[in-house]
Order: structure tokens, then C-alpha cells, then sequence
């Protein structure tokens, strides 16, 4: 109160408080939106108060960084939900001396900190195992009444009863001595909150485990972490909540087709079966030593279309598709496209001709690989919960599925973006073939185009070929 305005006959004066503006004897304290840069142009500051950054335009946020510069005695306060692991809070708080608060644990009295994980990646929330029906259900009831909170240090349980004690006891400690000097940061995340219970939590993670769409927001909601998808998504447990009740090799779907990736001694497939509403389910995958393998498989599984990469090998993958035309597709993935995809011909005896249709031309498939892998990773995350695969996946495809990421990168102006990288043993060639299966179908399933029985499209004017040798584990599915 001593610090308002006032008259000079000492009485306050409440004309210099507005909605945007408060003026104080020594000082003057705006509030500023941040939507455009230009409201923040005009004022010399000396404490800076930014909050919600990750949410404010970087551009924005540098302007009023800006508004401090020359002045020797400043203070700048930003906070924000962490949204993002590049830029923001998070990189501010990197800078800083990164706080965390501690607190004595009521059992062995060391200073712990409250976090979903150990080190190990186990959780530190523990629960009546009772309240587990299965492997993603869980008696969420039983959860919240019965979480308990396990010290790192002792694995004692600390209850909800414990946790009003141990804040008022903790303190603020820096974990890292490489900081500018002067800059202080600090993590709050919300197992620390007061008002909400571990069991709490614990339905909470529970509940965003079996949608992946929704852990993103649990992670900066709850844990004030920004998102990494590509550790999300390495977890092959995520992978399970794809996983529906029916075998490889049961035919599945109201169509099929059958996708290919070219190896320089063999051929990668995938058969995904798609309803006209765009559910997809896998059928199988697989190796295969020749293109007339292929064929055989498309009849077995009575796909209605094939769509092969020709980025490789390709005057042979052109012959070999020429042969069974229209069945075949030639995929052609890009970096860059005007267009989601776009489908070319070309004939393989006279490339002269490329782009022009004429009987003899094949149909090439191309393919934003931009488009079609975000499209393939918001299934492959279950964000879309309409792309399937039969129970107990096997694991090379999941390795395979899930060495494709997406990467955060900020480039020089400061914006973030998303890079496509292979991870882990770096072979993703289960994944092409369900990106290319993927843009076919929407050129088909969504396209509006009559969708044909398969059967006698993989019959072409080439010889019959032999049967194939599969993989044992779904030979017996078989249906010749
Ligand atoms: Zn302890």
C-alpha cells in the first residue's frame, strides 16, 4: 500500500490504475501481451516478467529481452510450461543453475526429489498390484486409493500424509555449477503439488500411457518436461496398445495391399488390410528373394494392389512391374513435393517418354515422404487408433517400425523443426514399406476410386509363379 500513488494530500490516487498499467511511487508495472511484437517496443524496462514462454513467439520474446539490454541492474522472470525441448524454458533452464527442490525423506532422511522414474526407468509410483486386470488395464480406483510414493535412497513408502512435512522441510538446490553466474532456474513438477495426491498421478500417467497422443500432455502438463516423441515411441510397450485380437496371417480388411522395399538381394513386404473408413490392420510381413515371391504372396493374401519402391535397382523393379501391370505401383519416395502425391507414368523401354501415358507405361506412385511418414507416425503412435497389428507383433517389425523418428532441430532464425531420422540398428525398411502402402491407400480407399477384388489382379500375363518361401510362423494360415 505504501508504494501506490498518491496525492499530495497523501490520498491515494486510483486514476493511475488501469487494466494494462499500474503506477507505483518509485515505478511503473505494464502488462503487455505478448501476441505481437509491437506491444512491447516502447518500454525501457528493468524487471521483465515473461511468462508462459514457450507459448510466446520467439521473435517476440527476444524484443523483450531487448527492452532490458544496457541496463547494469536488471531482472528478467520467465517461466512457462515446458513444451519443447529446443528453445523456451527448457533451454532457459538448462542455462541456469537448475534447481530442484529437496526434501528429507520421512524414512532414511536423505534429500530425495519427487520424479515419475528412477534412474533405471522404473517408476517411483507403486500401487496395489491388485488393481492390474492386465497389461494396459488397470482398476484405476484401486490406483488412486492405494499409490504410494518409493524413496530412491531406502524404498521406503512415502504417503500423502508424508508430503505437507517433507515440503515444508525441503530447499531449493542447484545441480549445476556451469551456469552463467546470476542466472537461477528452477523445475517444479506436479508430484510436488500440494493438493494433489500420488495416487493421483499415478491415474493420470496411467491414463495417458495407453493414448500416446495424450502423454505428450501429461509429460509438459504434469511432469513440466518437454515431450521427446522419439522416447516415447522407442518403448516397444507403447507399441502394444496397436496390438488387436487376431493372428498373422488372418486375413484382414475389406482390401489389401502389399507393400515393398528393395534390398540389393532381397525384398522387404508388408500386406495391410484396410476397411473403406481407413482402419488398417496388419497381415504380415516378410522377406522375399524374388519378384515372383511377391506375386504369389498377393494372390495368397488376395491383395488388390501392390506398390513397390524403385529407387533401387530400378530398371529391373520397371520390368518386373511393366510385366504385371496394373497391379503393381512404382513408388518413388521425395523430399520435397508440391503436392501430398502424384502419379506419373512411365515407360520402362522408352524413358524418353517419361510422364506421358501410353499402354505400355507403369503407374509411378510419388510420394511426399514429409506427409506420408507424419501421417504413418500419428498411427504408428496410436494418436489415430485406426492402424492395427495382429497380437503379439513380431519384434523385428516393431525394431523396424520404430527406428523412424522424428527430431527436433532449431535452425539459425530460431525455429524449430522436425528432421526424419533412423535410429537404433538403422534398417527401417518395414516402415517404407507401410509409408508407400499408406499414401496408396488414401489414392484408393479415400481417392473415391472403385476398390477391386484383389484375386485376379495378381493373376498377370506372366508365367504362374512358384510358391514362395515364407516365413514359417504364418505358412500355416495359408490358404492354398
Ligand atoms: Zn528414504
Amino acid at each position: 500500500m505504501k508504494h501506490l500513488p498518491r496525492y499530495i494530500d497523501n490520498t491515494i490516487d486510483a486514476d493511475r490504475f488501469t487494466l494494462t498499467k499500474q503506477e507505483f511511487s518509485r515505478c511503473t508495472m505494464n502488462l503487455v501481451g505478448a501476441g505481437s511484437s509491437a506491444n512491447v517496443r516502447s518500454y525501457p524496462v528493468s524487471v521483465l516478467v515473461l511468462d508462459e514462454i514457450d507459448v510466446i513467439d520467439e521473435r517476440t520474446r527476444r524484443e523483450c529481452m531487448d527492452r532490458v539490454k544496457g541496463r547494469h541492474d536488471y531482472k528478467v522472470l520467465q517461466s512457462s510450461t515446458p513444451v519443447t525441448e529446443a528453445g523456451g524454458i527448457w533451454q532457459e533452464f538448462q542455462e541456469g543453475d537448475r534447481r530442484r527442490y529437496y526434501m528429507p525423506c520421512p524414512h532414511c532422511q536423505a534429500e530425495i526429489i519427487f520424479r515419475l522414474k528412477n534412474a533405471e526407468g522404473d517408476l517411483n509410483l507403486k500401487w496395489d498390484k491388485k488393481a492390474n486386470l492386465s497389461e494396459s488395464e488397470h482398476d484405476l480406483q484401486m490406483v488412486e486409493s492405494s499409490t504410494v510414493y518409493i524413496c530412491e535412497e531406502c524404498q521406503g513408502e512415502i504417503t500423502n500424509a508424508h508430503k505437507s512435512k517433507m515440503l515444508r522441510d525441503g530447499k531449493w538446490n542447484p545441480t549445476s555449477s556451469s551456469s552463467e553466474s546470476g542466472v537461477r532456474s528452477y523445475h517444479l513438477n506436479s508430484i510436488y503439488s500440494p493438493i494433489l495426491t500420488f495416487g493421483r498421478l499415478a491415474v493420470e500417467y496411467l491414463k495417458a500411457r495407453t493414448n500416446p497422443g495424450a502423454m505428450q500432455a501429461f509429460v509438459n502438463g504434469w511432469l513440466a518436461e518437454p515431450y521427446r516423441p522419439q522416447e516415447g515411441s522407442i518403448d516397444p510397450d507403447t507399441f502394444r496398445v496397436l496390438e488387436r485380437d487376431y493372428s498373422r496371417g488372418d486375413i484382414r480388411g475389406e482390401y489389401r495391399i502389399i507393400g515393398v522395399d528393395v534390398q540389393r538381394s532381397i525384398f522387404f513386404w508388408v500386406v495391410r488390410g484396410f476397411d473403406k473408413d481407413g482402419t488398417s490392420w496388419l497381415v504380415d510381413h516378410g522377406t522375399a528373394p524374388s519378384f515372383d515371391d511377391l506375386t504369389a504372396l498377393a494372390e495368397t493374401y488376395e491383395c488388390a494392389y501392390g506398390i513397390c519402391d524403385t529407387g533401387y535397382r530400378t530398371q529391373e523393379i520397371y520390368e518386373e512391374i511393366h510385366a504385371r501391370r496394373p497391379f503393381w505401383f512404382g513408388a518413388r519416395g521425395w523430399e520435397r513435393l508440391p503436392h501430398p502425391y502424384k502419379i506419373t507414368g512411365v515407360d520402362p523401354f522408352s524413358p524418353m517418354k517419361d510422364k506421358k501415358f501410353s499402354k505400355k507405361s507403369i503407374n509411378i506412385l510419388n510420394v511426399n515422404k514429409d506427409v506420408w511418414q507424419g501421417e504413418l507416425l500419428k498411427r504408428r503412435n496410436g494418436t489415430n487408433l485406426n492402424w492395427f497389428t495382429y497380437k503379439e507383433t513380431d519384434s523385428e517389425y516393431i525394431r523396424q517400425m520404430l527406428s523412424t523418428n522424428q527430431k527436433e532441430k532449431v535452425d539459425r532464425k530460431g525455429k524449430v523443426k522436425f528432421e526424419w531420422v533412423v535410429e537404433g540398428h538403422r534398417q527401417d525398411h518395414y516402415w517404407d514399406c507401410e509409408t508407400y502402402i499408406l499414401t496408396l491407400s488414401h489414392v484408393f480407399g479415400l481417392g473415391g476410386a472403385v476398390i477391386r477384388t484383389g484375386k485376379d489382379l495378381a493373376k498377370t500375363s506372366k508365367a504362374r509363379p512358384s510358391r514362395p518361401s515364407r516365413p514359417s510362423k504364418s505358412s500355416k494360415k495359408s490358404i492354398w
